[in-house]
């Protein structure tokens, strides 16, 4: 089944994000996946883990409720198309996968285009027709039904308490740190930042 999420909420989506583009598409069909599998956010304590930065998460953000700022969206640095949920509290859930042949719709002709783009020798008749290539792609992920779009894999989460963390103040610059994000180094508590300027590897 194509999108169900109504037109006017993606429209405040779309508002939320700054633009339209196939990235976000493929967040909000992933939204919508949540949503189906496990309930309303308000219902359950939804998480969002994803494993990318692009703009798809901000389509996640607007439409689960689940942000940084809170705590129930966690990146997960990995630069893949791919999205969990669960619910805090019985801690079961599942992961999204945008499928490999989802990736490869118009990719051909839209890398050289972008590679022109980039390089700024574009011309008028090659901009039309790579936004015409990207429109192309998100009007395929808003039409699809979720099955052909992800693959669903099981996913959960044991519960965990929160624990409540201490600052440390770093001893070279003086700042605090949440403990958990300091290092050691010669016997002193360090910053990331001032660590990674004394640390010999990098
Ligand atoms: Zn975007
Ligand atoms: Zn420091």
């Amino acid at each position: 089944m194509s999108c169900l999420i109504p037109g006017e909420v993606l429209d405040q989506v779309i508002s939320f994000h700054g633009h339209s583009c196939p990235g976000l598409s493929i967040g909000v069909r992933a939204a919508e996946l949540a949503i189906q599998k496990l309930g309303e956010p308000a219902d359950i304590d939804m998480v969002a883990v994803v494993e990318t930065d692009m703009c798809g998460v901000d389509a996640i953000q607007f439409l689960t409720g689940c942000t940084l700022g809170k705590g129930n969206l966690i990146h997960r640095d990995y630069g893949k198309m791919a999205f969990c949920f669960y619910d805090r509290i019985s801690g079961n859930g599942f992961r999204a996968l945008l499928k490999p042949n989802m990736r490869e719709i118009n990719r051909a002709a839209m890398t050289r285009l972008m590679k022109r783009q980039a390089e700024g020798v574009i011309t008028e008749g090659e901009a039309e027709t790579l936004k015409r290539l990207r429109n192309e792609i998100q009007d395929a992920y808003y039409a699809m039904p979720l099955d052909e779009m992800f693959i669903v894999s099981e996913w959960s989460m044991p519960p965990r308490k929160a624990v409540i963390l201490e600052s440390l103040q770093c001893e070279c610059c003086g700042e605090y740190s949440m403990e958990s994000r300091t290092r050691r180094f010669s016997g002193k508590v360090l910053c990331i930042p001032c660590f990674m300027k004394v640390e010999q590897k990098m």
